[in-house]
Order: C-alpha cells, then structure tokens, then sequence
C-alpha cells in the first residue's frame, strides 16, 4: 500500500512535505538558524531549570501558559500585558491557530509573494483558499496595488511578512497602515526577523493600539537563537487570543517548553548579543555579493537574496560541492544565504568565488 491509496483529502494528493533538504555538510546556511549556541552557563541554567520541574511531568502543564506570556509581554514592551500575549509550538503554530479560528472552508487568505511558504501551505491545510497578490520588483509592496487587491478579494485573513523572507524586505508602517484601513478581516505582520532590522525600523507592535484586528507574531527560533526550543507568540488585542483560545489543543505548550522558554528569555542579553554582528556580517555579504556583480536583495534579515543566475540550481550544488549548503528558494533565478558566523562567511565568500 501507498499513500495514494488511502482516502485521504483530494486537495493533499499529490503534494509534497514542506522542508528544506537538511544534508549534512560543514557549513550549513539554509534555515535561517541563529549560528551561535547558547553558551555553558545558560545551558546549566537550562539543565537547572529542567530538574527543578521535572518531579512534576505527571502533571499537565500550565495550560494558558500565564507566567511564559507574562515574560514574553515584558520583552516586547510597548506596554503589552499578558492578556495582549499568546504563545504555541512554533510561530508556524500560532499562525495555525490564527487559520483555525479565522479562516476555514468558504473563507480566504491573501499574501503578498514571494514570501513566506508556510503560509500558503498552512492556509490550504485549514482548508482556507489562498490568493497570492505580488511584490514589486523590488521586493517591495506599493500601499495602493495592495490595497486594490484587498478590495477586490476581500481577504479574511491578510499575511504581511516584515522584514520578508526569503527576500528580507521590511515594511514601513504606513504601508501596513493602509491595509489595515483596507481589511475586512484580521491581518498578521509576520515578525519572525524583527530583532535583525536595521536601525529605525518600527515593528507593527507600535500599531497595536486602535488596531483590534492586527496580529503581530515573533518567534524565538531566529534571533533568539532557540529554534530547538519550538517557541513561537503573537501580541494582539485580548478579543483575539480568546478567539484562539477556542481552537487551540488543551495542553499545548510542554512544561518544559515553557521552562526552557523562561530561561532563554531571562538570558536575553546573551541571546540577543549575537545581533549586532550578524547583522554586521549580513551587510557584509550584501557588499560582497554586489562587488562581484550580482543583484541582491536589501535585506533587514539574517539571509540575502542574490541572483540572478539562469540556471541556480548549478550555482546551489557548486556550493555544495565546497560543503556549504544555502537555499533554493524564492523567484526562479535567486538564491537565499543565512548569516553565519565570519568564519561560515568566509567559506561561502570562497566556494563563491569557486563557482563562478
Ligand atoms: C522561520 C520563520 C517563521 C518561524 O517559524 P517557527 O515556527 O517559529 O520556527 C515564521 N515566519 C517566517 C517568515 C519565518 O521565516
């Protein structure tokens, strides 16, 4: 027996898993991963943490998760408070949740591409239809084509990932301003690279007050440098994390989930103190890359985007033949590099200079 002969839904025949190819190689620079490990004092903080809950796994976890989101609300700021805070198993999790309570057969979400994967792919799971709007060719987003297409599709749910993966584009507010006014439905600004902008760029967050149907959501797998950890929330409106709380498995969050969230958050100073120079290290790249000719993204992320090669997937398995891994993804002819280290840097400056 195959899959194709299970009675499974007719509109997941056919499709393939999501995932980058994980292939174990020396430089890995494809998943956006924050290269820097926690250091052996938090990792014994961590352990320290873990055995002080462990005598209670026979017990479920806190299931609204009150003290996580209260931490949580704390490092966003902007005066958010618990209440304003949801937490789950990855932002990819909460914006499940977001699906399961907004959206649904008969309903729509739109984005704006290229963009994230994982949200058409989790709209069309929550059998939600999705309508794909574009970019500019710069990767920007014109306030007043977005706002047409709003009107003409008059989407449940609007996705606006900023800054952008794969492209690393970030959105001034007044952009995500005018679609708010144009909405009829909720709209997520999806923040997972926030930390990495460059300086003076707002987050949503600032929009929050008077905009009750804005959905900012972060995640702890990016800068945070806890992508093992599963650690993905929003700040919203309260009305909104009740919605989700209508949706939302009982018990979703492990006890050593949220404990190991706490700690990361408590060492925050660590955890973050890596930014500065991978940012400093991406604008870098975005230098390099351009001093050999090639278009590149301007990016407020931990990746780049450069092109435009004809045939890319020859430039991906010539670096990879030097052992460094980056990513097929986005329009046909570009390719995506995570930041790494300057020594992982120095590795793809060279296999680069290899292929081409
Ligand atoms: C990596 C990423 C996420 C995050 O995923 P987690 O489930 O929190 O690991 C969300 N949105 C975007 C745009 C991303 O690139």
């Amino acid at each position: 027996m195959n899959l194709d002969d299970l009675p499974i839904r007719d509109d997941l025949r056919g499709k393939t898993p999501y995932g980058a190819p994980q292939i174990d190689v020396p430089v890995r620079l494809n998943t956006n991963e924050n290269p820097y490990p926690p250091s052996p004092e938090l990792v014994a903080d961590l352990a320290e943490a873990v055995r002080a809950n462990a005598g209670e796994l026979n017990r479920y976890p806190d299931r609204d998760a009150e003290a996580l989101r209260a931490d949580l609300a704390g490092y966003l700021g902007h005066g958010l408070s618990a209440a304003q805070v949801w937490a789950a198993n990855g932002s990819n999790e909460v914006l499940q949740q977001i699906l399961q309570a907004f959206g649904g057969h008969g309903r729509t979400a739109l984005g704006f591409e290229p963009s994230y994967s994982m949200h058409p792919i989790i709209t069309t799971g929550t059998s939600t239809e999705w309508v794909s709007a574009s970019r500019e060719e710069d990767f920007s987003l014109d306030p007043g084509k977005a706002v047409a297409a709003i009107e003409e599709h008059r989407p449940d749910i609007v996705f606006l990932a900023s800054p952008n993966n794969p492209t690393g584009t970030a959105q001034p507010l007044a952009a995500i301003e005018a679609i708010l006014a144009a909405a009829p439905g909720v709209v997520v600004v999806d923040e997972a690279y926030a930390e990495f902008a460059r300086e003076g760029t707002p987050s949503a967050l600032t929009l929050l007050p008077g905009h009750p149907r804005l959905i900012v959501t972060r995640t702890m797998s990016k800068a945070f440098a806890m992508a093992g950890t599963r650690l993905g929330y929003l700040a919203a409106h309260p009305a909104v994390i009740e919605a989700l709380l209508l949706v939302r498995l009982p018990y979703h969050l492990s006890t050593l989930t949220q404990t190991a969230a706490r700690v990361a958050l408590r060492h925050r100073a660590e955890l973050l103190g890596t930014v500065d120079a991978l940012r400093r290290e991406r604008d870098d790249t975005v230098t390099w890359l351009r001093s050999k000719g090639l278009a590149v993204a301007d990016s407020d992320a931990n990746f780049v985007l450069f092109g435009a090669f004809p045939d890319r997937r020859k430039v991906w398995e010539g670096l990879l033949a030097h052992g460094v891994l980056i990513r097929e993804v986005g329009p046909p002819e570009w390719l995506r590099v995570s930041i790494g280290t300057s020594e992982e840097m120095a590795a793809f400056r060279a296999a680069m200079e290899g292929v081409l």
